[in-house]
């Protein structure tokens, strides 16, 4: 019987699969896509996320790909002083790609070990006192000692186990994505900034090898946001903000997110748990829930690590929801607090 199964190959799932593996359990991490997501969501790792890879040795190969930015901060739309005197050896957030991230994470459960068996979808889960049964598409079904569902904000585990996930639902879309710009790079330098006098969630960064990563607001909130928008979508939405579609063109990828805040009413059911995006959803500004979900595989890996060697102290499991359940509520909490026109952080550019 497998130790534990881990649904999901994001940050949270291959970060947790590591920590196991680091503890002799061994993890195997299903994943329904057949490739890593070419979309990159997150930009930056904070503080703490930097100090738990560098507890793991490995914050080097992050800190020699991303760019140092100083503390900054807001709540309620408002910039909140840099922070003076942290406890830290890295004061500083990591601006770095999620896909760069992720990558970074995925080679390092590799190298010590970690199966990831790639275009799987979990689609049952059952268990008893014993163990825990997981359904895959296809009908195979695998057994193992316990399961974290890491499979992002629309969870199959957490539905399978009929955990709540109470809040609000998306208010307010976003269209994004990487693109070519025809226009001159002064002038889309200049509407951007106009815009974003009055519009603090639009954005269209500077090019990198010519290519943009540009934010806007959507008209409506999407009934299904799994699909991406059309490139005539987005296009149609700087025009109607901007004036102008600067010429886009030749999209890399384009995706769409909300701004729906929930938790889990509960991180355990018996065998089973919920870290990352499937415990917790949040609008992505202030570039909290990569970061959230690497510090849950954190206080998770080595305790249910403990349980499966036989070691942990009664208690130990359930002291994981209670202490990172109190940590994404208060993030929900703050994200909550903004204004209408959101300010934009490292979810959407650094314009
Ligand atoms: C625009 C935007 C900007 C953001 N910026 C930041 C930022 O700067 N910093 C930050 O910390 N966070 C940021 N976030 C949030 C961050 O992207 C997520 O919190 C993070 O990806 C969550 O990681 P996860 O591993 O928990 O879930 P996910 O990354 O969603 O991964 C879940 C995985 O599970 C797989 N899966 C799903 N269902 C199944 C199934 N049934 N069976 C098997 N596999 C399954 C999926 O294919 C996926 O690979 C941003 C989000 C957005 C939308």
């Amino acid at each position: 019987m497998i130790d534990v199964i881990i649904a999901g190959a994001g940050p949270t799932g291959v970060f947790l699969a590591s920590e196991l593996q680091l503890q002799g359990v061994e993890a195997l991490v299903l994943d329904k896509e057949d490739e890593p997501t070419k979309v990159v969501r997150g930009l930056g790792l904070h503080a703490r996320s930097i100090e738990i890879l560098d507890q793991r040795g490995i914050a080097d190969e992050f800190l020699e790909l991303g760019t140092q930015y100083p503390l900054a901060g807001f709540f309620a739309g408002i910039i909140k002083p840099q922070p003076q005197g942290l406890d830290t050896t890295h004061p500083y957030v990591l601006g770095i790609p999620q896909t760069t991230t992720e990558r970074l994470l995925t080679q390092h459960a590799l190298e010590l070990g970690v199966e990831i068996r790639r275009g799987t979808e979990v689609t049952g889960v059952s268990q008893d006192e014993d163990n825990v049964e997981v359904m895959l598409d296809g009908g195979t079904r695998l057994r193992s000692q316990y399961l974290v569902g890491c499979d992002g904000g629309r969870s199959t585990v957490r539905r399978q186990l009929g955990v709540g996930f109470p809040g609000e639902p998306s208010g307010r879309d976003h269209l994004m994505g990487e693109m070519e710009l025809t226009a001159d790079p002064a002038e889309v330098a200049a509407v951007v900034a106009e815009v974003r006098e009055t519009h603090k969630d639009f954005g269209a960064g500077p090019p990198v090898d010519g290519v943009y990563r540009v934010l806007v607001p959507a008209a409506e909130v999407a009934e299904d946001r799994t699909a991406p928008p059309a490139l005539e979508e987005l296009k149609a939405q700087l025009v109607r903000l901007a004036g102008t579609d600067f010429g886009a063109h030749s999209a890399r990828w384009l995706s769409r997110f909300g701004d729906a805040t929930r938790l889990a009413d509960t991180y355990r059911t018996a065998r089973v748990f919920l870290a990352g995006d499937a415990a917790h959803v949040h609008p992505p500004f202030g570039g909290q829930g990569l970061n959230l979900g690497i510090q849950d595989a954190f206080n998770l890996g080595w305790k249910l690590a403990a349980q499966v060697n036989g070691w942990a102290p009664p208690g130990l499991l359930d002291s994981y929801e209670a202490e990172r359940r109190p940590v994404a509520a208060q993030v929900l909490d703050n994200t909550r607090s903004r204004p209408s026109a959101s300010v934009t952080t490292w979810a959407g550019t650094a314009a």
